[in-house]
């Protein structure tokens, strides 16, 4: 169990006894610091491997990012954004709706009653007794030891290995007055009880889109500015063509290439000046949203007390997800480079047998992440989702390789749909064709995505999956058409011929 500590003098903020007090064999064989995603999939995989495991949550609520403040909330949001512009979409299908609206209060009534399912499970997973759950912030003493800190209690928390799962922080992007004027996060946005008329959003990633397109649909006049030169830039850029062209019909302004100059307080607005191009322009709106980016949760751990110096603010894990400390590892949005729940957990649990390893001194026997089936899912209307690598990851990384796309808007059963966006695009390399990766941009392409993640994980090829059943009409069936055209290039002299077409 922890070690309680003597409750300090004011001010002071640990006692200076704590060497003495410390055991002189560590309690715990793990201690994860953080419970969400990637510190309880930690948790659950080193106790399942019979290491004694202490869980160190700080947050005022268990639950973590995904269900309090990230995928859960804002999808709950969105589902009811997408049925509603289907509603408006009635009459196209033949349909007359009547007397039906947005209601900001019960959207928001059913979201938190989602998410307080969700983290009532949670807690009960994390409180289960498989392993400790100790409340409060951590903080490291020295290479072996922990304060835990809530509010004037302290404890001491010694383990032989440790995770670093402490998740993300919104970063605060200097854009001159933003912050003095006032705007919405993401944490503030996905709690909102109302519609800004107008609303600005700062940014072009995954959350400025989902967001921007939910405040848009449920009737904000909505501008998105983003500073790159495209929206969703971890997709390819076609993909991203494809999405601006789905916001500008339904009225979503997105300008791209913008440099924020000024925002401040205009009667009860916000006035955004921004440079677009060479000409200077500005925006008046009710709200902003700031959606520039997450950083790692790394303040206040004192990772130097355990040896270990941050890289421009970030902790630098090798393959094995270990730190220079090699008994401390590190998972999920604390270490990057993918912040997303699957590879969060991937993480935890590679780190958590890594760690057991460490312990049974057995590192020979670590496992490296592979990040080779690396997926990325938007949930804008078009959906977006890839596997694998992107053409512009490809070429980068000189690998040789085919690919072919096809739309949705000239397939049958999307028609049938009325879904007007969007295309499924295949990569293969060269020599027999396997599969290196996949994006979609159209509907249900979240879904979609995994019969391809499945073909990659076994190695598949083009012609593997050409020759696949897919039942008709399904909107699944759409990727035999890029990968029969691979497969044909494929054939015996088609690379040559293709190669001479394009030279
Ligand atoms: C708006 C939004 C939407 C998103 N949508 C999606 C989505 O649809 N799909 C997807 O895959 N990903 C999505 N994400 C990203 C996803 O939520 C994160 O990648 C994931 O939750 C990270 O998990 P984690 O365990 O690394 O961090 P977290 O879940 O943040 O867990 C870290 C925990 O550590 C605790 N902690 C921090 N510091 C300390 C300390 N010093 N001591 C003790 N405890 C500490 C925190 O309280 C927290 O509970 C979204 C993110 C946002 C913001």
């Amino acid at each position: 169990m922890p070690t309680p500590l003597p409750r300090p003098a004011s001010g002071e903020p640990v006692t200076k006894d704590w060497p003495s007090l410390k055991p002189a064999l560590p309690e715990f064989d793990l201690a994860v610091i953080g419970g969400g995603s990637a510190g309880f999939a930690a948790a659950r995989t080193a106790s399942g491997l019979g290491m004694r495991v202490v869980v160190i949550e700080g947050g005022r609520e268990i639950g973590g990012l995904c269900i309090l403040r990230g995928c859960m909330p804002s999808k709950s949001l969105l589902e009811s954004a997408h049925r509603w512009h289907e509603i408006q979409r009635a009459r196209e299908f033949g349909l007359v709706a009547k007397a039906v609206q947005v209601n900001m209060e019960c959207i928001q009534a059913r979201k938190q009653h989602l998410i307080g399912g969700f983290a009532a499970y949670r807690r009960k997973q994390l409180r289960k007794g498989d392993f400790t759950l100790v409340r409060g912030l951590a903080s490291f003493l020295d290479a072996q030891t922990l304060l835990v800190t809530q509010g004037r209690k302290q404890q001491l928390v010694t383990a032989s290995t440790f995770i670093v799962a402490t998740g993300s922080v919104i970063t605060r992007v200097p854009v001159p007055g933003l912050w003095e004027t006032g705007c919405w996060t993401s944490d503030t946005a996905l709690d909102a009880d109302e519609i800004p008329k107008r609303l600005a959003v700062l940014g072009g990633g995954v959350i400025a889109v989902e967001l921007g397109q939910f405040f848009a649909r449920v009737g904000s006049k909505t501008t998105i500015l983003q500073r790159s030169k495209r929206i969703v830039r971890n997709y390819d850029p076609d993909v991203s063509l494809e999405l601006e062209r789905a916001f500008k019909a339904e009225n979503i302004d997105v300008r791209t290439g913008v440099k924020l100059l000024d925002v401040s307080k205009k009667g009860k607005g916000k006035k955004i000046v921004f440079k677009c191009g060479k000409k200077t322009e500005s925006l008046v709106v009710d709200e902003i949203l700031y959606a520039m980016g997450r950083a790692p949760a790394l303040e206040g751990l004192h990772l130097e007390n355990a040896g270990i110096a941050l890289v421009e603010g970030k902790l630098q894990v090798n393959g094995q997800l270990a730190s220079s400390a090699p008994h401390i590892f590190a998972a999920g949005d604390a270490v990057g480079p993918h912040e997303v729940v699957h590879i969060a957990i991937q993480q935890g649990e590679t780190a958590a047998r890594n760690a057991s390893h460490f312990l049974l001194g057995n590192r020979a026997a670590s496992e490296k992440i592979d990040y080779r089936l690396k997926a990325l899912v938007t949930f804008t209307d078009p959906e977006i989702a890839s596997v694998g690598l992107t053409e512009t990851e490809a070429k980068a990384q000189g690998i040789d390789f085919l690919t072919a796309s096809y739309p949705f808007n000239d397939h049958g059963k999307a028609m049938i749909g009325g879904h007007e966006f969007g295309f499924v695009k295949l990569l293969a390399e060269k020599t027999r064709g396997e599969i290196i990766g996949a994006e979609i941009i159209g509907p249900h392409a979240s879904d979609l995505i995994h019969e391809l993640i499945a073909v990659m994980r076994y190695r598949g090829t083009a012609q593997e999956l050409a020759l696949m059943p897919h039942y008709h009409p399904t909107l699944a069936e759409i990727v035999t058409y890029p990968a029969e055209e691979i497969a044909d290039l494929l054939k015996p002299n088609a690379v040559v011929e293709h190669a001479l077409k394009h030279m």
